[in-house]
């Protein structure tokens, strides 16, 4: 590869309370990047709202090294919109997409430009191996399972955002309006030649994971709600279904009270009916909840990260 057709690489990174793995980070980068031909690249962090030192140290480094900037948003957003913040400041001709603990190995970058350099826009890894506790790797498993059946697009199994996207992806990933932002759907409706490429996923470098099992739970609900309209098909299906039953259990009652000369008895049979229905009203009644719920944000149309301020490297600059 020679110095002229190699891409400018910009690495993106959103942190949330990660002063303990930053260095580590930045050191396994730069070397990363010290390797790569032609330049200038760079390295985008994203402070996340941190309450520790995270934001400082990260300003910091933009100050002592031309090739990082930091961002730093007015409060915690969360990890998609920490992400989208990233992808808006980046100027690279490709753009990695990474963790700020090293569950994503940076050294796999170079396997990625390979893949780049063969005429890929996307290349995402396939989580491999993953090191969380065998219940958390099933739920995974069976989402991952469950949301490729359900999602148009189709979506990959098993992949993450640790990904490079070409700077056309990344144009028009940005150009999506919509405020809730699954990177990895979005990623895949962007189209164009799309690799997987196998990558075993680390165990954290050093902390807790900054995802509660409730904030896990809303990112894998705005991956099916986002690309999925089968839940609120699946009302329909159920609906058509018990309305058919009861015609039919109609027509029974029908001759049974005009040919055998008795009816249908059994109050059990009729609460139990009764509160099944009302069960299942109230669980599709939920289901489009969520859908409005989602219309209801999109409509408000608020900004989805708001920028306190970012430090540039070359010049120092803060704004
Ligand atoms: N993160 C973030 N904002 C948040 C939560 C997490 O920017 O509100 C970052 C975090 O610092 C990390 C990445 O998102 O770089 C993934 O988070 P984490 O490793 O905690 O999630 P897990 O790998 O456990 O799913
Ligand atoms: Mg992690």
């Amino acid at each position: 590869m020679s110095e002229s057709n190699a891409p400018r690489v910009s690495v993106a990174v959103p942190l949330y309370n990660e002063e303990a793995t930053l260095p580590e980070l930045l050191r396994r980068v730069r070397a990363v990047l010290d390797a790569l031909p032609g330049g200038p690249h760079e390295l985008v962090l994203v402070d996340d709202g941190s309450t520790d030192e995270t934001r400082t140290m990260m300003e910091e480094a933009a100050r002592g090294d031309g090739r990082v900037v930091s961002v730093a948003l007015s409060r915690n957003f969360g990890h998609q919109p920490a992400l989208t913040a990233a992808l808006d400041h980046v100027g690279g001709d490709v753009v990695v997409l990474m963790d700020a603990d090293l569950q994503d190995p940076p050294e796999e970058i170079l396997r990625f430009l390979e893949a780049y350099h063969r005429g890929y826009d996307v290349v995402y890894a396939k989580r491999e191996r993953r090191k969380e506790p065998l219940w958390l790797r099933f739920c995974y498993w069976a989402y991952y399972r469950l949301l490729a059946r359900m999602a148009r697009p189709a979506l990959p199994l098993d992949a993450g955002d640790f990904s490079l996207l070409s700077r056309r992806v990344a144009d028009e990933i940005r150009r999506a309006p919509e405020r809730q932002r699954y990177l990895r759907g979005l990623r895949a409706w962007a189209g164009f030649r799309q690799l997987g490429l196998p990558v075993e996923r680390a165990g954290r470098h050093a902390g807790e994971s900054k995802y509660s099992f409730g904030r896990l739970v809303e990112l894998g609900l705005d991956g099916i709600f986002s690309f999925s309209v089968v839940p609120i098909r699946a009302a329909a299906v159920v609906g058509a279904g018990a309305a058919g039953l009861a015609v039919l259990f109609a027509l029974y009652a029908v001759w049974a009270k005009v040919v055998q000369h008795r009816s249908p008895q059994g109050f059990t049979a009729l609460l139990v009916v009764g509160t099944f229905l009302a069960g299942v009203l109230l669980f599709f009644l939920g289901v489009i909840g969520e859908y409005v719920g989602r219309i209801y944000q999109e409509v408000k149309a608020r900004p989805v990260y708001v920028v306190d301020r970012v430090v540039r490297g070359e010049r120092g600059e803060e704004s």
